[in-house]
């Protein structure tokens, strides 16, 4: 990677605006753990957390910052989380939703990594000497180089290391995948007894109610991959930045929201009722303890970010059908931050997704970028950290990219394409 265009200009910058503080020489020394949970909401989690059945997000929230976040206008996840990896609008950043149609063949594509036209704050951190992992973020395949490591959001699918030819780029380096093969769950792999912990009564014999169990395997089987992966590689590769997405959230949400909530949505049989109403709320639970895994490796220097990328709703009732798929989403989800220099006990008004790169950058010590679209969360962060490290802007972080690597930003196609479409149907997000 070059050397980012953003230090010269913020010396050019500097150099006119004479009132601008000069750059801090003190540098930060922190870890930041950043966990994304798709969908998760706080509607669900209020009750959850009055009884006692959250243990370490009521931990987070008494000892840290939390409170609502606004999403984005479009409400589909692999925008969103690009807007929180990167501080800008879906219009700057270039990815506008799950899958683009490819012109000659009127195919979907699932939208991949070289469509994304800004740097991530992995990039951002990564050029300024921070080691960077990443593990199952949306939109990241093919892997592009980084310093650290990047599983991309492909790895969970039934792609094998090595089978997919030249340039299959699962990860960064490459040879990771084959590395951290044996961690990968598929969901026919999920044995019954691990997803009838989420069912109330036995492991369905009826063809309905069974192929219903199957579909809680999928949500299971990729947060399961992402999870151990995560774990392993926080074990054997410590780095300064680490972020990990966990899909299966909303998955469940999709997938079981009438079972808890009747009224919602078309008729179903009281069998379906009984059997997956509580599946919601017990995956809540299973996401509290993964959670608890993460936060046992957050030493003194860690700072721990949590947030999700949008809440969710039952199906939308529009005359005589439902909608469903993105019109389940709802525009707010969850934020907290805990650990050091956060601020105890304060609850957060108006946060955006768009707050969360440029709050890492404060954080860490480096300015801000013009170009961002969110600002900094300054009542997250403690005072004393804020009148050491007075935040601070700067024109942009963006490199000067070759011409060539702007021209082609038509999602890529890859062997999986059948499944992640399957996938994507399966929740409802297309056709
Ligand atoms: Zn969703």
């Amino acid at each position: 990677m070059k050397r980012p265009l953003a230090i010269a200009l913020f010396c050019a910058a500097a150099l006119v605006a004479t009132s601008c503080s000069p750059p801090s020489v003190e540098p930060v020394e922190r870890k930041i753990m950043l966990i994304g949970i798709d969908g998760m909401e706080w509607d669900i989690m209020g009750p959850l957390l009055e009884e006692g059945r959250l243990p370490t997000f009521a931990k987070v929230m008494s000892e840290g910052t939390w409170g609502e976040l606004r999403s984005l206008d479009i409400l589909e996840s692999p925008v969103i989380w690009t807007s929180i990896a990167t501080g800008k609008l879906p219009e700057k950043h270039g990815i506008m939703g799950f899958a683009k149609k490819q012109p000659a063949s009127g195919q979907l594509v699932p939208v991949t990594s070289n469509v994304r036209r800004v740097e991530a704050i992995w990039d951002i951190l990564g050029n300024e000497g921070w080691s960077v992992g990443i593990v199952g973020w949306l939109a990241t395949w093919p892997a592009e180089p980084v310093n650290g490591y990047l599983v991309t959001d492909y790895f969970n699918y039934g792609w094998a290391p090595g089978r997919g030819g030249k340039g299959e780029r699962l990860t960064f380096p490459p040879a990771l995948a084959a590395d951290i093969e044996d961690l990968r769950i598929l969901s026919d792999e999920v044995p019954d007894e691990r997803a009838s912990a989420f069912i109330n009564g036995a492991v369905p014999e009826d063809e309905v109610l069974r192929k219903r169990f199957d579909s809680l395997k999928t949500c299971i089987a990729t947060d399961e991959t992402s999870r151990s992966v995560a774990l392993r590689m926080a074990d054997q590769m410590p780095v300064d930045f680490y972020a990990v997405y966990l899909k299966g959230v909303d998955g469940v949400c999709h997938l079981y929201w009438v079972d808890m909530i009747p009224e919602s949505g078309p008729p179903i049989s009281r069998e379906e009722e009984a059997m997956f109403g509580d599946v919601i709320t017990r995956y809540y639970e299973e996401m509290d303890g993964v959670l608890a895994g993460f936060m046992e490796m957050a030493d003194e220097n860690t700072t721990v970010i949590l947030t999700s990328d949008h809440g969710h709703s039952g199906p939308k009732p529009t005359g005589d059908y439902y909608r469903w798929g993105i019109a389940m989403h709802d525009p707010t989800g969850v934020i907290a931050f805990w650990g050091k220099d956060i601020a105890e006990g304060q609850e957060l008004v108006d946060a955006s997704v768009l707050d969360i790169t440029p709050t890492i950058l404060a954080l860490c010590g480096f300015p801000v970028a013009e170009d961002m679209d969110g600002t900094v969360l300054t009542e997250a962060i403690d005072r004393d950290f804020l009148r050491a490290h007075p935040v601070r802007t700067i024109e942009t972080y963006e490199l000067e990219r070759e011409p060539t690597d702007v021209a082609d930003r038509e999602p890529i196609e890859s062997p999986i394409d059948d499944e992640v479409r399957e996938r994507l149907r399966a929740l409802g997000y297309i056709e």
